[in-house]
């Protein structure tokens, strides 16, 4: 696809900048996968075959976990992982009021009940002062979250952790790539999940996702969970269903078919993780002196070096459903990540929580957008998307 055709100098309208396609890098690496997705019809076995243990071991070597447990979702790995770590009934696990939805609802879940605290205004993640205040006799788990480029304050949220004796579960679901003081995002604690949501850094072509660990025991038991409680030594084999377990599972495997696309597609990772970066450095250099614009991704220095990754370019901006309206007016797709805080959630009102609780995740809730952010993106399509935000900024939008 030709980068350079967006001008609109013709008089067609200028190439529409869709919130996320892949249309271009999957017709490069369709090979790899092709090759991949024809060993499964192969050999018949979509269900029980051998590709998904070969990505868990790829995807462990990749992220340098001892282990990695392939499931259906990201929101399938944190539910598993919160009953493999023994949650009860009444055991209580800090979450961000900032986040998606399944990082509170695989709390509720797996049967425990998730306690909301703010965020850091600038990194979006749970701020450990505050995680430290929701600490009660019943708290468990501490649940921070990885959003959009870089990771919540593992410093200061372990010492929380080991001040209290909580364990800590890392919704590490958009973090794939993200390091800190060179350990993967999701090893900082008992585990993390991973998601291969379509949209995230390495997406599969439906849902998958996966559980990282380098606790043995951990690791064994969401195995055995994601296929009806069936113990086996060995990730990636799935023991016949007819022995008996102590353990009530799901089914919650990975899709070889899924597996397969994601082998195929995980040799690039590095390489669209680099794209990304060079991608979000050129929004910020074009959009780092337009009115409206509040705040722009800010990496926040921590005691330790962190590697970010750019999963979403997400800014925060004056008049925010205004400007979603008029890019998607001139086709350009945005999405708000997340509009409604967790602790305002209709399916959390019995929890009891009121407007103005935590107010630095309200106003992210109302003033961020995410901008299309994706290696199919070309730099004229940054351009694109910045002189439409700086003409809204500046009252010149057409109207
Ligand atoms: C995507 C995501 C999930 C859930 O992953 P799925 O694979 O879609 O179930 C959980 N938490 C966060 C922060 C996410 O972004």
């Amino acid at each position: 696809m030709d980068h350079h055709t967006a001008t609109g100098r013709t008089g067609a309208p200028p190439r529409p900048v869709p919130f996320f396609t892949h249309a271009r890098s999957f017709e490069e690496r369709w090979p790899a996968i092709r090759d991949r997705l024809t060993e499964v019809a192969d050999d018949g076995k979509f269900s029980h075959g051998s590709q998904v243990g070969r990505f868990e071991q790829a995807l462990a070597a990749w992220t340098g976990a001892r282990f990695a447990v392939g499931v259906n979702s990201g929101t399938d790995a944190l539910v598993l992982a919160l009953r493999a770590m023994g949650l009860r009934p009444g055991d209580e696990v800090v979450v961000p009021a900032f986040s998606f939805m399944a990082t509170a609802s695989s709390v509720a879940l797996a049967g425990g009940t998730p306690v909301f605290a703010d965020i850091d205004p600038v990194g979006y993640g749970l701020d450990p002062a505050a995680a430290d205040a929701a600490v009660t006799a019943r708290t468990r788990t501490l649940m921070p979250v990885h959003l959009f480029c870089q990771m919540a304050d593992m410093g200061g949220l372990t010492r929380v952790a080991e001040r209290h004796g909580l364990t800590v579960l890392e919704d590490s679901a958009e973090a794939i790539g993200m390091r800190w003081g060179g350990v993967h995002a999701g090893l900082l604690g008992a585990g993390g999940v991973l998601s291969f949501f379509p949209t995230k850094t390495l997406g599969a072509l439906g849902d998958a996702g996966a559980f990282l660990t380098d606790d043995p025991q951990l690791a064994e038991t969401v195995a055995a969970l994601r296929h009806h409680g069936r113990h086996g030594r060995t990730l990636g084999h799935f023991p016949g269903i007819n022995r008996p377990t102590d353990l009530l599972g799901v089914n919650s495997k990975m899709d070889d078919l899924q597996a397969a696309v994601l082998l195929g597609k995980l040799p690039a990772l590095a390489e669209d993780i680099r794209r990304r970066a060079a991608l979000a450095a050129a929004y910020t250099e074009r959009l780092r002196d337009v009115p409206g614009v509040l705040r722009l991704p800010t990496l926040v220095a921590h005691e330790i070096p962190t590697e970010p990754v750019f999963y979403v370019y997400l800014i925060e901006v004056e008049r925010r459903d205004a400007l979603v309206a008029h890019l998607a007016e001139h086709g350009v797709g945005t999405e708000t990540y997340y509009p409604v805080p967790l602790h305002l959630q209709p399916c959390f009102a019995h929890l009891g929580y009121r407007r103005g609780q935590f107010p630095h995740a309200e106003r992210a809730c109302e003033r961020t957008v995410a901008l299309p952010l994706y290696p199919d993106l070309g730099t004229d399509d940054v351009d694109r998307v910045c002189d439409l935000i700086r003409r809204f900024a500046t009252g010149r939008a057409a109207r």
